[in-house]
């Protein structure tokens, strides 16, 4: 058997899994990519099936995991990751965050391998502290509509932290803020790709609430690097991995604008039920920690992002138009 690292990546079809196994397959590791398909793209890995380091399972993590081989590392990514996906498959989301993770950390015991977590800001709900540090605890309603969200991925960091401490797995977890770039999905509900797809099937940009609640974007490759720091590192505690510079969704609007030409304007709807006000990391720990902090300004990312969108057929744009939100409002 080859000596490369041997990583199992979860979520790998979806937008950050596929940038993952790209990173790590340039890097020489033998990667394992595994989905069950339900938000992730086979677009997005089609390119590594013909390389002999890159194999794929079409298996949903929540159900038992085997891998034969050794394994070095495991990288726990399965999840729907917007609100509009994990209104529409709540149950899943919650058995991907509780039943998944369960899975991953005994195959690591098992297999003595490193796990690292996808976490995220959505831990700390509509938060009460401002920039949100690690320390913070958050202020999340269990049941909300993002509950079972953050709710499965609160539990996914406390099991995270039960292995590591009781059965000495070696842990690390990450807490993402918002991430965009190439390969999110149009159509998953978020701003990025919301403004975009709508900027480009020439639709008005649809704010909700006024605009006024504030969010961090990060470009991925900024992401992918703190993940890779971290991973290698020895800190088993949680890490923000975003970028601090801050922007209210109305502001971001007028990027998209501008960014796309577009002549359509903003239209104003409903905020969502328990849509946090503000967001943005403190990455305090992650200088120190990784001697990490992002390079890729918005401007930069958002040309990249924009290139990709604009790759995209006719069919998929057109596919992707969405704004069914009114599940999502109910109060
Ligand atoms: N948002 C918006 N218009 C859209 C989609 C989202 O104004 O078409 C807002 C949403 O209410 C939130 C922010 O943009 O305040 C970021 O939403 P997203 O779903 O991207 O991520 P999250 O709320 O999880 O940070």
């Amino acid at each position: 058997m080859s000596d490369r690292k041997r990583i199992l990546i979860t979520g790998a079809a979806g937008f950050l899994g596929s940038n993952l196994c790209d990173m790590f397959i340039a890097k020489d590791y033998h990667v394992i990519g595994m989905d069950n398909l339900i938000t992730g793209r086979m677009e997005n890995i089609e390119h590594l099936f013909p390389l002999e380091n890159f194999e794929f399972y079409h298996h949903d993590v929540s159900k038992f995991i085997h891998v034969p081989g050794k394994l070095d590392y495991i990288l726990h990514f399965a999840s729907p990751a917007s609100p509009i996906d994990y209104l529409k498959i709540p149950i899943q989301t919650l058995k991907v965050g509780s039943l998944g993770i369960h899975n991953c950390l005994g195959l690591a015991k098992a297999k003595n391998a490193r796990v690292l977590i996808a976490s995220t800001s959505e831990v700390y709900g509509d938060p009460e502290v401002h920039p949100q540090t690690e320390e913070y605890w958050g202020h999340v309603n269990p049941v909300g509509p993002r509950g079972v969200y953050d709710e499965a991925k609160r539990f996914q960091e406390a099991m995270t932290m039960a292995y590591h401490t009781f059965h000495g797995v070696e842990t690390r977890i990450v807490r993402i803020f918002n991430t965009y770039g190439p390969r999110m999905r149009l159509n998953d509900g978020r701003v990025l790709p919301a403004f975009i797809g709508q900027a480009l099937r020439g639709e008005d940009l649809t704010v909700f609430g006024d605009g006024s609640q504030t969010r961090s974007f990060c470009y991925v490759d900024d992401l992918i690097e703190g993940i890779y720091r971290l991973l290698h590192s020895d800190y088993a505690h949680p890490v923000n991995i975003g970028n601090p510079s801050e922007i209210s969704i109305r502001e971001f609007a007028d990027e998209i604008i501008a960014l796309t030409g577009t002549t359509q304007k903003v239209i104003y709807k409903e905020l969502p039920v328990n849509d946090p006000k503000q967001r943005q990391p403190d990455i305090t720990k992650a200088r120190e920690i990784l001697n990490w902090e992002p390079k890729i300004d918005r401007a930069e990312g958002l040309k990249r992002t924009y290139e990709y969108f604009k790759s995209l057929s006719e069919e998929e744009l057109n596919r992707s138009s969405h704004n069914n939100f009114d599940k999502y409002i109910t109060r």
